[in-house]
């Protein structure tokens, strides 16, 4: 064979069925992915779900004076019994919002609220449960120490500590985080755009009415989910028929309007499969084959700045892809982190069949068994056109390339489709 000497081994990069593993795609896609520049200023509410484009740096100490973490009473430690009983004089009362002014002396206590300020003088806070009040006068046993139930000044924040990092998703929490400290606007990245359209002759669109050999496109909806939940911006550019002249164009159009062009179908080897060849034409492909099922040709590539995703058609395979390759590239291009992906290590409760080669993207529903132990089944069928199996699943069980089947209670991993949805 006169074939032109690789530098890597093939077992590296190529398997040695010209297939790319799945762990060198992905690697391969993020390496020529880079985050937009672009930001902009927002009231924190508006941020939700944007990616924070600067560090935040904590400018006051969170909570800002040392508070009461119950209802009871504040106390010098000095003052605790070391045996038997002691009582001590209530001078004044703390309320949230509603401080005690002045400091305790030696012999007295306070009334205090949970969140009311601690003032000088005490140091320890009594539950009211284990007091014994009588008019001004407390009394307390043994059994409590300096510091119980105080929350201490920059406990959660402190000033200068930097809270949040350039790249982190602004979630509910952060929203809170933010709003403790008292900032009113962030700075966020851009949103990036992505044009997505889908290929294919056979396609007819929801409303439309089915002639032989006409199917509905599915997949232009479940790309359209999985993009909005990640909350890009969308250009819905419709179907595309199997014509080199109309995917010249909208290959063209996409890339001018849209940091990422997404589309599906045509990706293989057949007569009317024109994606490769004019990502080939008008940008670049950096690779189209991988070793996993469902999903085997998927085209990646560049077309001028834009970069190109070209998913499969077959409605499974479209989604397997989307999940595993599109959406990390797609988040690091709109500058996030990357984000840890749970993977779960369960016994399986039923057969599943799988040949050695490619790895596996096959659903699964994760579940308590009889014993009461997490574990996975098969949604049954699991070919790349039963969309169904995707519904009816709550994650993927990925079973590794070389794997040749699993028996009932074998461990598999699974990959919950919560954490990556
Ligand atoms: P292709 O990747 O274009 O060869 O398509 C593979 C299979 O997926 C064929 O059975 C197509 O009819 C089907 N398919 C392609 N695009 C879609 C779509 N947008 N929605 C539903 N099925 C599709
Ligand atoms: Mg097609």
């Amino acid at each position: 064979m006169n074939k032109t000497p690789s530098k890597k081994s093939p077992g590296c990069d190529e398997m040695s069925t010209g297939l790319l593993s799945v762990d060198d795609a992905k690697q391969r896609i993020l390496k020529n992915i880079f985050p937009v520049l672009g930001h902009e200023k927002l009231a924190i509410r508006s941020a939700l779900n944007r990616v924070l484009a600067e560090d935040i740096q904590s400018t006051i100490n969170v909570p800002p004076y040392d508070n009461s973490a119950m209802d009871g009473y504040a106390l010098n430690s000095a003052d605790l019994p070391a045996s038997g009983h002691t009582s001590l004089d209530l001078v004044g009362e703390s309320f949230a919002g509603r401080p005690y002014i002045g400091s305790l002396e030696c012999g007295q206590a306070i009334r205090i609220m949970t969140g009311a300020v601690i003032p000088d003088g005490a140091d320890t806070i009594i539950m009211q449960e284990q007091v014994k009040r009588e008019g001004d006068s407390i009394t307390i046993q043994t059994g409590h120490k300096k510091g119980d139930h105080v929350r201490c000044i920059g406990e959660d924040m402190r000033v200068g500590q930097t809270i949040l990092k350039r790249g982190q998703m602004i979630t509910p929490s952060e929203l809170g985080l933010l709003s403790s400290l008292g900032l009113a606007e962030i700075s966020v990245i851009r949103k990036i755009r992505v044009a997505f359209f889908s290929t294919g002759d056979e396609l007819k669109s929801v409303g439309e009415t089915l002639e032989e050999g006409q199917i509905y496109d599915s997949n232009r909806y479940t790309l359209y989910g999985m993009l909005t939940r990640l909350g890009v911006d969308i250009i819905d550019m419709g179907v595309i028929k199997d014509r080199r002249e109309d995917v010249r164009q909208a290959f063209t159009d996409a890339a001018n309007i849209a940091d990422a062009v997404l589309t599906s179908g045509g990706v293989s080897v057949g007569d009317a499969d024109y994606v490769k060849e004019m990502l080939e034409e008008l940008g670049q492909v950096n690779f189209w084959r991988v070793a996993m099922k469902p999903g085997k040709p998927l085209a990646i590539g560049k077309i001028n700045q834009a970069a190109f995703f070209g998913v499969p058609g077959n409605p499974v395979s479209a989604m397997a892809t989307f999940y595993q390759f599109v959406q990390p590239a797609l988040q690091k291009l709109m500058g996030m982190n990357p984000s840890f992906k749970t993977l779960l290590k369960v016994p399986c409760m039923t057969t599943l069949k799988k040949a050695p080669g490619r790895l596996e993207y096959q659903r699964g529903i994760l579940d308590y068994n009889e014993e009461g132990e997490l574990s996975v089944q098969t949604t049954g069928v699991q070919g790349s056109h039963i969309l169904t199996s995707m519904s009816r699943a709550n994650c993927f069980i990925i079973l590794e390339a070389d794997c040749n089947g699993v028996a009932v209670g074998d461990k598999v991993t699974v990959q919950p489709f919560a954490g990556i949805i």
